[in-house]
């Protein structure tokens, strides 16, 4: 069977609904998209001939706030990804509280093979494709794999020009020039720091823990530095080329290796190059590997679909972040929990990103500009409130975090989408107290 990762993203919908009873309506409607817009929209490539491409935006639900979620530019990109993805976003926005729905949207495309100029051109066209469906109060893209601050800049100036005034607010994610936000491009990995700090209270976990990262992209680049920075020893790094692993750590080089990974387009790279590095004691080894290697702190920083039934039961590590959306399918799920590993979830742990995103949106809409200091303390508060707040719910529960997390999202969902169709609130039958659903 192909893999389906909406198919996951209900599963897990599914198995919070067993202990957070809602309405059969209701579920009706949240096991659905609002709406799916697909576009196909022509682009002029360097040799002069057009090339068609094609597009996606999911709204999954706005009872919350306007739809909100990233851009992927990836060439597996399809609708049952952006589906998926869309309804991590809705879940995701209501752990944390901030008052946003669900939306996602991608290209299929392999951008390394565009050059800048074709890059931009794709961007403003597939703008003017969503233009109808996008807005400031509408749905907010932002970037996620393979899209960039500078795609963010793009989409907001054409946007603002078809739309005849400036307008930033339309997506976030943009570069501090273009109206965006102090720290949101660090945001997803210091917003998983957070987590990981309340949680190393609550299993006091060694301050030197070690932590193998899949992904060197911006979360998981930037949680190397982080973590390496706060004295945890990163023993593996990885990317789409393959990771090196070095027991010892990788040292405070998390800096060096992101300067590698830039020029030579590739992590391992850091290893093979010259004098800083003793490669005495490093182990090249593969994405896989990586997964399975022994570590205290696994974080899956890629993309979907890599703890799957077939290698959960060798994974060695106590707790697994994840960065990356939807990293771990609901059967390898089971194994790890009958293995006593706990999984802080995608909705949770990434949701750092979309936080600042939300800081950002707030800033344009009133013309303000924060500190990065003021960013991370507003971040710091809000992780931590989720964290607890999904903590709690898992012990009262007794129920992974995951699922843990989904009450707390379904919960607030549950509660907007009920009001926003004109649904009974009655049917809602949860045993723990409902809450409102925005918090500033
Ligand atoms: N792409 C990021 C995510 O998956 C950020 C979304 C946003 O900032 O809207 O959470």
């Amino acid at each position: 069977m192909s893999y389906n990762p909406f198919e996951h993203a209900l599963q897990q919908l599914e198995k919070a609904t067993t202990l957070h009873k809602i309405d059969d309506d209701l579920y009706e409607i949240l096991k659905r998209p609002n709406r799916t817009i697909e576009v196909f929209f022509p682009v002029r490539m360097d040799n002069g001939q057009p090339r068609i491409f094609h597009g996606f935006r999911v709204q999954y639900n706005n009872a919350r706030g306007p739809y909100k979620g990233g851009l992927r530019f990836h060439p597996e990109t399809n609708m049952d990804e952006i589906k998926a993805l869309a309804a991590w976003m809705t879940w995701k926005c209501a752990v944390v509280g901030i008052p946003f729905g669900g939306g996602k949207g991608g290209i299929t495309v392999d951008t390394r093979q565009l050059s800048r100029g074709e890059l931009e051109r794709l961007s403003r066209g597939f703008t003017r494709a969503l233009q109808d469906v996008i807005g400031p109060d509408k749905d907010v893209p932002a970037p996620d794999v393979y899209t960039t601050p500078e795609i963010m800049a793009w989409i907001a100036d054409e946007y603002s020009t078809s739309v005849g005034a400036p307008t930033p607010a339309v997506v976030t994610g943009k570069p501090l020039h273009a109206g965006g936000s102090e720290g949101r491009d660090t945001a997803t990995a210091q917003g998983g720091f957070f987590v990981l700090h309340s949680l190393r209270k609550k299993l006091q976990l060694p301050n030197n823990a070690r932590v193998a990262i899949q992904g060197f992209g911006n979360a998981g680049a930037t949680m190397v530095r982080l973590l390496t920075e706060a004295g945890f020893r990163v023993i593996a790094v990885s990317d789409s080329h393959g990771g090196i692993l070095d027991m010892r750590g990788l040292g405070m080089n998390a800096e060096y290796l992101a300067r590698t990974k830039k020029e030579k387009e590739f992590a391992s790279g850091a290893y093979f190059d010259g004098t800083r590095w003793d490669a005495e004691h490093y182990q090249a080894i593969s994405n896989a590997e990586l997964l399975e290697c022994d570590c205290d702190i696994l974080i899956p920083a890629a993309i979907e679909n890599q703890i799957t039934h077939e290698n959960a039961e060798r994974i060695r590590a106590q707790v697994i972040m994840e960065l990356a959306n939807g990293p771990t399918t609901p059967d390898a799920d089971e194994i790890l929990a009958r293995k006593g590993i706990i999984v802080v979830p995608d909705i949770l742990a990434n949701a750092g990103g979309v936080t600042v995103s939300y800081f950002e949106w707030e800033q344009n809409k009133h013309k303000e500009h924060w500190s990065k200091d003021v960013v991370f303390a507003k971040l710091e508060e809000v992780m931590a409130t989720a964290f607890d707040h999904v903590w709690d719910i898992h012990k009262r529960f007794q129920t992974e975090l995951r699922t843990a997390a989904y009450i707390v999202a379904l919960e607030r969902v549950a509660e907007a989408t009920q009001a926003q169709w004109g649904l009974s609130p009655n049917t809602l039958s949860s045993p723990y107290a409902s809450k409102t659903a925005t918090r500033k």
